[in-house]
C-alpha cells in the first residue's frame, strides 16, 4: 500500500494516510429535485437483482442445490415478480451478472421488452476488492458487452455485485462512460460521486441493507444463517422507509433477489408496497436510470 514504506498499524497511520483512504471515493454534491416527474412529491426506484445461478458459481459451482435454487429465481421469481410489475404498470431495474445473462438471453429480452431497465452486476458475481485493478476493468468491459449483445441495450448504471465497490470502481465506471452507480450508502437521496475529492459526475443511487430483501431472508442449512424476521415485519419496515421518504419528499429505493422475494410466502410484500405507494398522491415510479436522470438535471 505505501511504496517503499513498510506497513503500518491503523493506529500507526498519519493523518495523511487515513484521509487518503477516506478522500478515494466520496458523496459530493446532494442531488435532491424539489419535484419529481409530473409534480410528483415522492420517487419509487424498485430494482432486482438476478444473481440466479451465480450465488453458487462466484464461490466455485460445486453445489448442484444451490444451483437449482439459482435456476428457481429464473423459472419461478422473474416471472411472478413481472406479473407484479405489469399489473400495475411499473417500471423496475434488473442488475444482472454477465453469466447470468448468457445462461438465460430470453429473460433478459422479457425485461427490456416489458420496458424495465437493465443494469451491470459483474461477470460472475466476483468481488470487485478481490480482484486487481485490470482483472476489474476487463470483466466490467466485458459484462457491459455482454448486457448490450444479449438485451439489445447498452447498460448506463453499475449495482457491484454484493455492494463491494473497490478503490479502483469508479475510475472504471467513469472510463465506461456510465451515467450511474447503485452500490454506496452515503446518502438517502442521489448524490455526485467524488474521486480523491474531484467532481465526477457520475451519480450515485443510493442502497441500504436495510432496504435489501436478502439481509431478512436468507438462509445457509449448514450454518447458523436462518431468516430471522418474519415477511409482515419485513413489509412493515419497507412501509416505514416509503412512509418517511413521502413525507421528505425524497426517494424511496428497494433491492430485491428473484430467488429470495418470488416465493408464494413473500411476493405479496412487493405487491403491497406496490399497491400502498399507489394509494399516496404524487408518488412517481421509475427505474434507477430514470430517477438519476432527473434528479441530475432538476437538482436544487
Ligand atoms: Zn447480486
Amino acid at each position: 500500500m505505501n511504496a517503499g514504506k513498510p506497513d503500518l498499524e491503523p493506529w500507526e497511520w498519519p493523518e495523511g494516510e487515513w484521509r487518503r483512504r477516506v478522500d478515494r471515493v466520496r458523496a459530493g454534491r446532494r442531488l435532491r429535485p424539489a419535484e419529481w416527474p409530473g409534480g410528483a412529491r415522492c420517487a419509487v426506484a424498485l430494482s432486482f437483482d438476478s444473481d440466479h445461478e451465480t450465488s453458487d458459481l462466484r464461490d466455485g459451482g460445486n453445489s448442484i442445490g444451490r444451483l437449482a435454487w439459482g435456476q428457481y429465481g429464473n423459472r419461478v421469481g422473474v416471472p411472478r415478480i413481472l406479473a407484479v410489475l405489469a399489473k400495475f404498470q411499473v417500471k423496475a431495474s434488473f442488475y444482472v451478472p454477465a453469466v447470468v445473462a448468457l445462461l438465460h438471453p430470453d429473460e433478459q429480452r422479457r425485461v427490456v421488452a416489458e420496458g424495465h431497465e437493465i443494469g451491470i452486476h459483474g461477470w460472475i458475481h466476483e468481488l470487485n476488492s478481490a480482484l486487481p485493478a485490470d482483472a476489474e476493468r476487463d470483466l466490467m468491459r466485458r459484462s457491459a458487452d455482454t448486457l448490450e449483445q444479449v438485451a439489445g441495450v447498452r447498460p448506463v448504471g453499475l449495482r457491484t455485485p454484493s455492494w463491494d465497490f473497490s478503490r479502483h470502481t469508479l475510475e472504471i465506471e467513469r472510463e465506461l462512460g456510465l451515467a450511474y452507480d447503485s452500490s454506496l450508502m452515503a446518502d438517502e437521496d442521489c448524490y455526485e460521486l467524488l474521486l480523491d475529492g474531484v467532481p465526477t459526475g457520475l451519480v450515485e443511487l443510493p442502497v441500504e441493507w436495510v432496504r435489501d430483501d436478502a439481509v431478512y431472508f436468507m438462509m445457509n442449512r449448514f450454518q447458523s444463517l436462518r431468516p430471522y424476521t418474519p415477511p409482515a415485519d419485513v413489509f412493515d419496515i419497507f412501509r416505514r422507509e416509503f412512509e418517511a421518504a413521502y413525507d421528505e419528499r425524497g426517494l424511496f429505493q428497494l433491492t430485491m433477489h428473484p430467488h429470495i422475494i418470488g416465493y408464494r410466502s413473500r411476493i405479496w410484500i412487493l405487491d403491497e408496497i406496490i399497491r400502498h405507494a399507489k394509494a399516496h398522491q404524487g408518488v412517481w415510479f421509475g427505474t434507477h436510470a430514470e430517477v438519476v436522470d432527473w434528479a441530475k438535471r432538476h437538482a436544487t
